[in-house]
């Protein structure tokens, strides 16, 4: 009998603990609340989710407890829902409006604040703008879940001091584009030959959105539906931390920030998020991969130099945009050169550096608002410092494509006004002066001549604008919209 009961209690055991490879550390969890796995009906790794089960997944613990909300910021082409979910203490969720108020404070020009022990830091966990990049989907449901129901001390210090944003995909139509083919040439049992159909994907592949646009070149660009959702999003809430996953080749292991040095050192930026923030969040997550015996490397390769990247775009707005690559699986398990890699191999990576994130943010949360503070104070003072007050530009002959243009300037929130002759007017001096700089500006002197990729973006002469630099200037009415 008694062996009898101790089966049963091992049976019914087994579904809450069977993801113990992920998050073992985080016991105990709240026995109400679906894990992935229940929800779902396989563990995490097993097949890959599509975008709508991840949806409904978040959904659902937005629906069982009080620390998650859901809240939608937009539709692909394909018409796929773009989420995000906001997870936090509940007296936090509660209070988000008046806390919201509270941190956007410190987006203010000379605001002069102190440090605020009770605010929380925001953070933005963001996965796969690359679809055929599958790990970290998968992750940003076991980091949901572990968030909403873990009843661990750790975890419930972070609740309390963190406002955490997760946008579980950047581009649901790739991604399932991907997750169809992976799932639909996964062999059983599996099969890790390199040459299988499961690990070669037809083009063109699942990294781009509908219209294949890669979208980590369109934050500065903004013209899909995906990016142009997330920057509307991303100018309410600033946050303080935003992630951007993806997976590199397969003979690899895992990359996190800081880049290589020369080819990221974009002369508008602060040299403080490179130098000590890269460095301060990089000592966390090396102990943290340290810790499940993952190696990792940093510095060698990739640059933020362009600004429409997802891990730069953010440190041009008072925050630290921060990189990881896990090298891919590319499929459920693949042989490499170094072994075999496994699909929840990659998934455990990027898991433990969402967590770690999180960690990171709460324990330097107030060097993380004094950053975004100084941050822009200094664009303010550096506008002041150029002899350049405004610039002036527009094509009488093309409306149209002056509208275009004001578009793209209004969806950054930079201030534009209208001024004589039909003409508008930037100012320098105002909170986006290096929005203004990355949209007017251009350079012909580098640090390095080697680029991860992109390395010009003055979009006033993408859009073939007539503009001039003023030293001084009267402004007329200011423009909102492109109505
Ligand atoms: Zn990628």
């Amino acid at each position: 009998m008694l062996k009898k009961l101790i089966w049963a209690i091992f049976l019914l055991a087994l579904p809450l603990h069977a993801q113990d490879y992920f998050f073992e550390k985080y016991h105990p969890f709240n026995e109400s609340i679906p894990s992935p796995e229940t929800f779902l009906g396989y563990p995490i790794g097993a097949h890959h989710t599509r975008h709508d089960r991840i949806v409904a997944y978040l959904e659902r613990l937005s629906e069982v407890s009080d620390r998650a909300t859901l809240h939608e910021y937009g539709r692909t082409h394909e018409g796929r829902r773009l989420v995000i979910l906001t997870v936090s203490a509940p007296e936090n969720i509660k209070e988000l409006p008046a806390l919201k108020e509270r941190h956007l404070a410190y987006t203010q020009p000379n605001a002069q604040l102190k440090p605020d022990p009770e605010l929380p830091v925001f953070i933005n966990l963001a996965y796969n703008v690359h679809g055929n990049e599958p790990s970290s989907s998968e992750a940003a449901m076991l980091t949901a879940y572990t968030l909403v129901a873990s009843r661990n001390p750790e975890i419930l210090n972070y609740l309390e001091h963190a406002v955490i944003f997760i946008d579980p995909t950047i581009n649901p139509d790739g991604r399932d584009r991907h997750t169809h083919w992976a799932n639909m040439y996964q062999g059983k049992p599996l099969v890790a030959d390199p040459q299988d159909a499961e690990h070669n994907e037809y083009w063109p592949g699942g990294r781009t959105n509908h219209y294949w646009f890669d979208l980590n070149r369109d934050w500065l660009l903004a013209i899909n539906p995906e990016s142009r959702g997330k920057l509307k999003w991303y100018h309410e809430w600033y946050p303080n931390v935003v992630t951007d996953f993806h997976e590199m080749g397969s003979r690899s292991t895992y990359f996190f920030e800081p880049m290589k040095t020369n080819g990221s050192l974009n002369p508008i930026m602060p040299r403080e998020n490179y130098e000590d923030l890269n460095n301060l969040f990089g000592e966390y997550y090396s102990r943290a991969l340290d810790s499940i015996g993952s190696l990792y490397f940093t510095k060698e390769v990739f640059d933020g130099t362009y600004p429409g990247y997802g891990s730069s775009y953010p440190d041009l707005q008072g925050g630290l945009g921060l990189l990881f690559e896990q090298a891919s699986s590319r499929g459920h398990k693949q042989k490499t050169t170094f072994g075999e890699i496994t699909f929840p191999f990659t998934i455990r990576n990027q898991y433990t550096s969402s967590i770690t994130t999180v960690k990171a943010a709460v324990e330097n949360k107030d060097y993380l608002y004094k950053y975004q503070q100084d941050f822009f104070s200094s664009a303010i003072s550096n506008a002041e410092k150029s002899r350049i007050r405004a610039y002036r530009f527009g094509a009488t002959n093309d409306q149209n494509r002056v509208k275009a243009f004001i578009d793209k300037l209004l969806i950054h929130k930079i201030e534009v006004y209208k001024a004589e002759n039909g003409e508008y007017l930037v100012p320098t001096r105002q909170a986006q002066y290096r929005m203004v700089q990355t949209m007017f500006e251009t350079y012909d002197k580098y640090r390095d001549s080697v680029y991860y990729d992109a390395s010009a973006w003055s979009v006033a002469n993408f859009y073939h604008m007539k503009y001039r630099p003023v030293n001084s200037f009267s402004k007329g009415e200011r423009v909102n919209n492109t109505e």
